[in-house]
């Protein structure tokens, strides 16, 4: 195995990723939307960004893997970062470079691979757009095109921080270690403290700016039946595709994360009563659309929400204000499932199972 060699510009390479803050970040739609989109265009099982970190390689995204990373001296990535061309092996299995990689020899069984460089806003190339496939296969001129457009596309998100407010404070004050720690690995979104430390920023916040803020709790219904019938790994991907799904139905502003097993909070600034009905709305419809994607082939699922509006002025604390919620969210599941219920005063003092 031949390990790619480092770029000459490396270090300002590495200060360039380092200041765009998108690393060890949890998912985000505008990229899930593009490695889906590669996916399914050039109808490969797996479309990832990979970026280039200094002893590895970091998936911002990837849609056909559960991993999100790998050594760097077993990337493709590395050596396909070395030119603007795409990189194209065909047979991984007959190419010197690659032939005993173990991520040729095993999982994930590479054989085709195809990467087009990402550059930076400030130029260095800091990852790729690559495609995978387990079988061998060929691409033709105008799909080396296709791909080299879709890979412009992931610059013009590194262009656009989207990522602002209590989101960005995080990404900007914790170091690799603490943000991993607040990242879910399954979904990865933000996990319940981030959420809980989310939450207080943007409540701190909206005292300031004297806007209200939208709470939406989020439980899957019989998502134990899921469980039952198809399998742990099955329900597994069930949370990992709601996860995404969801993601792609509210604002980059708003945040996202995993409460629970098979509960999630959204938690949406600047909102009107009516936005966070909305968005709670918007959730539902998105779960309820088409069925999941899975191995298992598509799998339906719903949930249950239920929906907090605070206040500028409210000085409660984050848990106290989620029990209006949760005690709506609740009486979504009594209703019949499948619904939004809005907390009321009342809820502020009930508590429920
Ligand atoms: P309801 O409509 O009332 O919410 O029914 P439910 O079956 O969704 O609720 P219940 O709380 O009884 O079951 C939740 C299930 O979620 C049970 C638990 O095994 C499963 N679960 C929690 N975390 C995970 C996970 O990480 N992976 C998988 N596969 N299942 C999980
Ligand atoms: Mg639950
Ligand atoms: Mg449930």
């Amino acid at each position: 195995m031949q390990a790619p060699a480092i770029p000459e510009d490396e270090i300002e390479r590495l200060a360039q990723l380092r200041a765009l803050r998108i690393l060890d970040s949890p998912i985000e739609a505008r990229f899930e939307r593009i490695t889906r989109l590669a996916r399914r265009t050039f109808d490969v099982p797996i479309s990832a960004i990979s970026l280039l970190d200094s002893d590895r390689q970091w998936f911002k995204s990837v849609a056909g893997l559960t991993i999100c990373e790998t050594s760097r001296e077993v990337s493709f990535c590395g050596h396909a970062l070395h030119s603007d061309e795409v990189m194209v092996v065909d047979d991984a299995g007959h190419d010197p470079r690659f032939a005993d990689n173990p991520l040729v020899t095993g999982d994930p069984r590479i054989r085709f691979y195809a990467g087009c460089p990402v550059r930076g806003p400030a130029g260095a190339r800091l990852g790729t757009l690559c495609l995978i496939d387990r079988k061998p296969r060929q691409m033709s001129g105008g799909d080396r095109e296709a791909l080299a457009d879709f890979a412009k596309m992931v610059e013009a998100e590194f262009r656009l921080n989207l990522v602002c407010g209590a989101q960005d404070e995080l990404l900007a004050e914790l170091d690799r270690m603490r943000l991993r720690a607040s990242i879910d690995p399954l979904t990865r979104l933000w996990n319940r403290g981030a959420m809980n430390e989310i939450l207080r920023r943007e409540l701190a916040a909206a005292r300031g700016d004297g806007k209200g803020t939208g709470l939406v709790l989020v439980d899957l219904d019989h998502f134990k039946q899921i469980n039952d019938s198809h399998g742990h790994a099955v329900g597994d991907e069930v949370l990992r595709e709601a996860a995404a799904r969801m993601l792609a139905a509210i604002r980059a502003r708003d945040s996202l994360g995993r409460y629970g097993g098979e509960e999630f909070l959204a938690i949406v600034p600047e909102a009107t009563p009516e936005d966070a009905r909305t968005v709670a709305e918007r959730l539902r419809a998105a779960l309820a659309g088409e069925p999941l994607p899975t191995l298992s082939g598509p799998i339906g699922v719903t949930a249950s929400l239920g929906v907090r509006w605070v206040e500028a002025r409210d000085r409660r604390a984050a848990d106290e204000l989620l029990r209006p919620a949760d005690a709506a969210l609740y009486r979504a599941k009594r209703g019949g499932r499948n619904r939004v219920e809005i907390g009321d005063a009342q809820d502020a003092g009930s508590t429920s199972s």
